[in-house]
């Protein structure tokens, strides 16, 4: 969203709500067509037939419209009107008869930037007479749905284990009276293990049993380009209306906030706000807070000051019981004894396990209900070893030493032998011989051009400083991972 606005969901959700406020035939002459087209900061660019269309929509429905988007976004987003001669006309709200419908139809005489043929004036009369059940059905389940959010991230579809009954607890505690139980809630723990799933159940939940609370989740990255874009705008104080009115804030993956130091302030501000009136924060992280560079103090006290929880890798029992829920809901059979392997063999998070048993699913649609243990394997043998190494590279090594002690990877590859370079480098040699496949001289090469002598003296060096100081192991076992981490999300 760096660039482009889309207010799309925005705008589906208004139609859909004044669809159910005004009467049916009223609803086709003139928001069938209206197309969304493209949105700027507060605006959103609407595409209609004529001007004589435009003005009338503009008359009689501009300020229901604004007013809509007002509440569903909570800042305020213009309209304005793009005139476009070719959109078609879909007087049937059904999506497979708008299609055949998409003709293009000139701007006749009439005033009204289209005309009705006879044939036309039937299907308006037969769809509005069907329209009935199924279009409110559709209606429902539509405006059920958070525009924000994913329905299947609910509560319902997330197992609980060892591995995060702690998370997943607190979690249902807040639903329960939001904005008094944990405040903030902030769950951290590494890539694929259930952070957003668990954050969207938040807002599933309280969207579906508290209807008025106004919710809004956010990528941290998101909220960061907006405000960003806010600034470039001067339009900040739509970004501040949004985010301080509304009573559940839920922002993803907030470790993204390093470094950014005005959107810090700005989030420090919001938190404010909203916790002073008891609106409920969530957070999630994918490290804990302290280890959240460059982040000032005062943000730090505050995602402090709740309840942090972490999310685990999940035991095997957990991850069999996700794999045995999944093809329940695909309903798909798979023997037990594959499930055993996919357990055995993928441990480090439930996105890499949803991965594998999607493989074998396409397996069984496309080739053979018969999957035995050695298809298993035979499928999935790749995918078990990129888990482990094969996006693992001596760059991204360098890269990840090298910011945890503020170097740049480039400084690792120079010549120069001060203590507090030349120890970063050593570590990384080490991380690189220990976690990845490649030999000292290859190492070497990467490490602009040294000699494998080097780099084995350097490991060397390591192993004997982590026997004496005990402050150096947790530090290299902390990179290992992120780097682990970091290798397995490309
Ligand atoms: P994260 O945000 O921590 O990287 P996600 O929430 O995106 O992880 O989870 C990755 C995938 O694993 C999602 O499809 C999610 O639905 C699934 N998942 C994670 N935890 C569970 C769980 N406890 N039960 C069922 N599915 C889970
Ligand atoms: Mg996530």
């Amino acid at each position: 969203m760096s660039d482009s606005w889309d207010y799309s969901v925005f705008w589906d959700e208004t139609i859909n709500q004044i669809r159910q406020r005004i009467d049916v035939q009223e609803y086709n002459m003139w928001f069938s067509r209206m197309l969304y087209t493209r949105a700027e900061q507060d605006l959103i660019i609407v595409s209609v037939p004529s001007s004589f269309y435009r003005d009338q929509v503009r008359q009689r429905y501009l300020s229901e419209i604004e007013g809509t988007l007002q509440e569903l976004s909570g800042s305020t987003i213009h309209i304005d009107f793009d005139i476009n001669k070719t959109v078609s006309s879909t007087f049937s709200i059904d999506k497979n008869k708008s299609e055949l419908k998409s003709a293009q139809i000139p701007e006749a005489q009439n005033g009204f930037g289209f005309s009705l043929s006879s044939d036309e004036s039937k299907v308006l009369k037969r769809d509005h007479h069907k329209l009935g059940h199924s279009e409110q059905t559709a209606i429902l389940t539509k405006s059920e749905r958070h525009p924000l959010l994913n329905p299947d991230y609910t509560f319902e579809n997330y197992v609980i284990g060892q591995n995060n009954s702690f998370a997943a607890n607190a979690a249902m505690a807040i639903v329960r009276d939001p904005g008094t139980a944990y405040n903030p809630f902030l769950i951290y723990g590494g890539v694929g293990l259930g952070k957003t799933h668990l954050i969207q159940a938040i807002g599933n939940y309280i969207h579906l049993n508290m209807p008025e609370k106004k919710i809004i989740y956010v990528q941290m990255e998101s909220f960061t380009n907006e405000f960003i874009h806010a600034i470039r705008e001067q339009k900040t104080h739509i970004f501040k209306t949004k985010y301080r009115n509304v009573d559940i804030l839920l922002i993803d993956d907030i470790h993204f906030i390093q470094g950014k130091n005005e959107t810090q302030e700005e989030l420090f501000y919001t938190f404010n706000a909203l916790y002073e009136n008891k609106k409920q924060l969530v957070f999630t992280c994918d490290r804990p807070v302290a280890e959240i560079k460059d982040l000032t103090d005062r943000l730090r006290s505050r995602f402090e000051r709740g309840l942090n929880v972490d999310l685990q890798p999940p035991s095997y029992e957990t991850r069999f019981a996700i794999l045995n829920k999944k093809i329940e809901a695909w309903g798909i059979d798979i023997p037990e004894e594959s499930l055993n392997i996919i357990c055995n063999n993928i441990t480090t998070n439930i996105r890499d396990l949803e991965k594998a048993l999607t493989k074998l699913k396409a397996y069984v649609e496309l080739v053979s209900k018969d999957i035995t243990p050695e298809i298993t394997k035979q499928q999935l043998k790749d995918f078990f070893s990129v888990t482990s190494k094969k996006n693992i590279t001596v760059d991204l090594i360098m890269r990840e030493v090298a910011t945890y002690f503020n170097l740049t990877a480039q400084d690792l590859k120079n010549k120069k032998r001060t203590q507090s370079v030349a120890f970063p480098r050593q570590i990384a040699m080490y991380i690189a011989r220990d976690i990845t496949e490649y030999s000292t001289t290859e190492i070497g090469t990467e490490f602009g051009g040294r000699d494998h002598s080097t780099v084995m003296h350097g490991c060397q060096k390591i192993a004997d400083v982590m026997k004496t100081d005990p402050t150096i192991e947790p530090i290299v076992s902390e990179l290992i991972r992120k780097i682990k981490q970091e290798g397995s999300r490309s």
